[in-house]
């Protein structure tokens, strides 16, 4: 009888402890991979494995698509004064990054994400035309899916003909606008399932993260790299935080309050 007493008040406990527990909400991406750390560089096959090693929700990629259609990752429209849009492959694959890695391109990328867990967090850049866009568009699905990786990578774009192909050829993925000008319910309406957008946007806007959960929308923001800042987003209840500090970042949303 007691011990049946005993186990009652425990089990209520138990349940009060986990009412009581902060829950941490907010999720980390390490922007353009972890690269400040020993032997990465932005945007290389060794800031994916690095962002995966310390198991961070995601790594965020840019990609950009060559005059002979080929996709790399890269972050600048130059790479040691080439323009990589008006460039051929061939001119471009010998250039190294910083960490001594030669250019990636999607593919050399995605096949060793493919032995990895980390979340893939896809963002297209800017072409030159809408066409453009749309076609780029189409051949990062082409390849994320010839990879079998479409459950595992988000679309972002600060373009939005790549974004709403995006949206039109991959109904289930999510794919979120980086541009900032839009409401939560204009990007409802267009299909969206989420912003992400730079911190001081959401700033201006704070009704907007209360007004995307009920629209069932994501907010993530970037690059947030201070931790005063990353406490703030956090506490704002933003689901995730895209970060150059991304280690650091983990220890701050785990010990979050609200
Ligand atoms: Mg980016």
């Amino acid at each position: 009888m007691r011990q049946g007493l005993v186990s009652f008040l425990l089990f209520g406990l138990l349940l009060v402890g986990m009412a009581c527990t902060p829950e941490s909400k907010t999720r980390v991406i390490a922007h353009r991979g972890y690269w400040q750390t020993e032997g990465s560089a932005q945007n290389s096959i060794r800031s994916l494995e690095r962002a995966d090693e310390i198991g961070v929700y995601g790594a965020e990629f840019d990609v950009h698509y060559t005059a002979d259609n080929v996709l790399v990752v890269y972050h600048d429209n130059d790479i040691q004064g080439k323009n990589i849009q008006t460039s051929n492959y061939e001119e471009l694959k010998d250039l190294r990054l910083n960490n001594g890695e030669t250019l990636p391109t999607l593919e050399s990328y995605l096949k060793r994400a493919c032995d990895l867990e980390v979340r893939l967090v896809f963002e297209l850049k800017s072409h030159a035309t809408p066409e453009r866009n749309r076609e780029a568009a189409r051949a990062s699905v082409e390849m994320i899916k010839r990879m079998g990786l479409e459950k595992r990578t988000d679309y972002i774009s600060f373009n939005l003909d790549a974004c709403k192909e995006f949206i039109r050829l991959c109904p289930d993925a999510s794919v979120a606008y980086l541009n900032g000008e839009l409401d939560p319910d204009a990007l409802k309406e267009m299909g969206f399932t989420g912003l992400d957008y730079h911190y001081n946007v959401l700033r201006e806007h704070p009704e907007w993260v209360e007004k995307c959960k009920a629209l069932g929308l994501t907010t993530n923001v970037w690059t947030v790299n201070e931790p005063e800042l990353i406490q703030e987003m956090a506490d704002m209840g933003i689901d995730f935080i895209t970060t150059d500090i991304p280690e650091e970042a983990r220890e701050i949303v785990n010990t979050q309050t609200r």
